[in-house]
């Protein structure tokens, strides 16, 4: 039997073109590239703004089941369907997110893609890219030496320093600096006080480069973010500090789409990657608004699955960006489907239908739930090598009771060839003409009852519950001008609960709301359902202990 190549094999036979063919394709003029190398570029400002007012192609949302360790390939998915749209003959493009260095070397491993469906040049993606993250780093980290600075020179704004909500970020899995206290030494090193780290993902100024429409808007939500408190509990912002400016200053060029190419030289965009929990967890608006004015169809990836990831891209950037989704894709895969029908991931290799048909209560679900945004759905079944004909049948006989069409793709191992079938669906479907999207609930709900929407209308909890600090600074929050902001739910990936093992579709349940933080530069208000992590930490055996350069000083084990 031969060995398929490994993502990075693969990645490196490609044949790449010169990052200017591609724009070239797009009809990019040359000035407007910015190569970084020659494989990445990024698109400048005055052309991307030249684009305003120019007629929309359709918006594809490639979105999930919930996702299991037995792993749904939605970026890999992403990549087949935009290399299956162009080889069927359309103009399309891929957006996607930029990976973080955190898993790389963690246990995720990359974000490129995978086997034939990757974006190149991998490596770089996955690593340092054109340096948007560590920009994001820099502008975050900047507002809190600015924020310790103020209260050592006098704190002429009168920060409550136990009240300082702005901590610190790196791009790195790193549990030690979850909890830190700083200023330790002295008076010459400022007063003490307890902080700690996020991962550069978790930054509230990486949702905002993705929010953020232009530079003026990015200035100004900048200018709004909150670093803490005074004693009477109003908020002193970045703006307040004199800090935002030059922090745009050092956002200047993270601002800008990152171009590259997949293994079948179509173009990509993948720019910007916050977090799909804390955060909205897609791409940024000005890639999918750049790529929306340069394509006929842009096919873009949301995180997680589709109660977290799809809610988010609709309620967050699309009700904000005033995007209209045409389609959505829900990927799925038979051994995800079988884990959510109750199956051990060491028994995933042998045939179960019964478990395709239990589990799939999981898919129908999310379909539900995309259907009920006005945007139409399509199942890709991505297919590994270890599912069965009758499994397969099982799962597409489920899908489509529910007038739903599920199409098998081979992507994975065949390229654009293995995701035709799909790719035409798609088009057919985003031109139908059948999406009406609207956002979930309206600006005007209180907070709490757009919390309360998302779990009894996405989640099928029962009811919402909360401490009475919660509810009060919920209140708080409308008090001070921020009621008409979006909510954003911060719970597990792996159920539509807050409880990771309750796989399938479980409903009725409770959803408890621990905590509340206002994002008032990126524009929502996160609810904390349950523990989530903003600094992770590294596995027994991180990543990090077989990547290496080999004899020709090329990268091996990144995957
Ligand atoms: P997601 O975006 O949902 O996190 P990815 O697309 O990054 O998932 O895929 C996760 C991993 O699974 C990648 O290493 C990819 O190569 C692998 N993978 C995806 N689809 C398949 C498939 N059909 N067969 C085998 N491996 C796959
Ligand atoms: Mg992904």
């Amino acid at each position: 039997m031969s060995v398929f190549p490994t993502d990075i094999e693969l990645s490196r036979a490609a044949v790449k073109k010169p990052i200017q063919e591609i724009a070239a394709r797009l009809d990019i003029p040359e000035p407007a590239v910015i190569p970084y190398g020659r494989d990445k570029a990024k698109i400048d400002q005055s052309f991307v703004s030249s684009l305003a007012g120019k007629r929309d192609g359709k918006l594809v949302l490639v979105t999930a089941i919930s996702p299991t360790p037995a792993g749904e390939g939605k970026t890999t998915t992403t990549v087949g369907l935009g290399d299956g749209l162009n080889a069927i003959g359309k103009r399309a493009i891929i957006c996607l997110r930029e990976p973080s260095l955190g898993p790389c070397f963690g246990q995720k491993g990359g974000a490129a893609g995978g086997g034939r469906a990757q974006v190149v040049p991998m490596e770089d993606i996955n690593l340092h890219f054109t340096g948007d993250f560590h920009a994001i780093t820099s502008a975050h980290n900047l507002l809190a030496a600015m924020v310790d600075n103020h209260i050592h020179w006098g704190n002429a704004l009168g920060l409550d320093s136990r009240r300082i909500v702005w901590r610190r970020v790196c791009d790195m899995n790193d549990r030690a600096l979850r909890d830190i206290v700083v200023s330790l030494g002295g008076p010459a090193n400022g007063i003490p006080r307890e902080t700690g780290f996020d991962i550069t993902v978790a930054s509230e100024i990486m949702a905002i480069v993705c929010l953020a429409t232009d530079m003026l808007d990015l200035e100004a939500r900048l200018a709004r973010i909150v670093v803490g408190y005074r004693p009477d509990k109003t908020a002193v912002t970045a703006g307040d500090l004199k800090a935002s400016d030059a922090m745009a200053v050092l956002l200047k060029d993270a601002m800008l789409p990152n171009l590259v190419q997949t293994l079948e030289n179509n173009p990509a965009f993948v720019h910007g990657g916050p977090f799909a929990n804390i955060a909205h967890g897609c791409n940024s608006v000005v890639a999918t608004r750049t790529a929306l004015r340069l394509a006929d169809y842009v096919v873009a990836e949301a995180g997680f699955g589709a109660d977290l990831g799809a809610e988010k891209f609709f309620d967050i950037k699309c009700r904000k960006a005033g995007l209209r989704p045409d389609a959505a894709v829900i990927v799925a895969t038979v051994r995800a489907i079988k884990m959510n029908g109750g199956v051990a991931r060491s028994d995933l290799g042998s045939e179960n239908v019964e478990a395709v048909r239990k589990g799939a209560a999981n898919l129908g679900r999310h379909i539900e739930n995309v259907r009920s945004f006005g945007v139409p759905v399509i199942v890709a079944i991505n297919h590994f090598g270890t599912d069965t004909a009758a499994e397969l049948e099982a799962l597409k006989t489920y899908v489509a009771r529910l007038g739903v069409e599920a199409v098998l793709c081979r992507h994975w191992a065949e390229g654009s060839a293995g995701i035709l079938e799909l790719a035409e669906k798609v088009a057919a479907l985003a031109d139908s003409g059948t999406a009406d999207f609207a956002p979930l609930y309206s600006d005007e709900l209180p907070l709490l009852e757009k919390i309360e929407t998302v779990v009894k209308r996405i989640y099928r909890g029962r009811a919402v519950t909360a401490e009475p600090q919660v509810l009060n600074q919920l209140e708080a929050f409308e008090e001070q001008g921020f009621g008409h902001l979006p909510v954003c739910l911060a719970k597990t990936p792996y159920s539509f609960s807050t409880d990771p093992r309750l796989l399938g579709a479980p409903e009725n349940h409770i959803v408890h709301v621990r905590e509340v933080r206002l994002a008032a530069g990126a524009g929502f208000v996160v609810a904390i359902c349950g523990d989530i992590m903003t600094m992770p930490g590294l596995p027994r055996v991180p990543a990090a202990e077989h990547i290496y350069l080999d004899e020709q000083a090329q990268i091996e084990g990144l995957s």
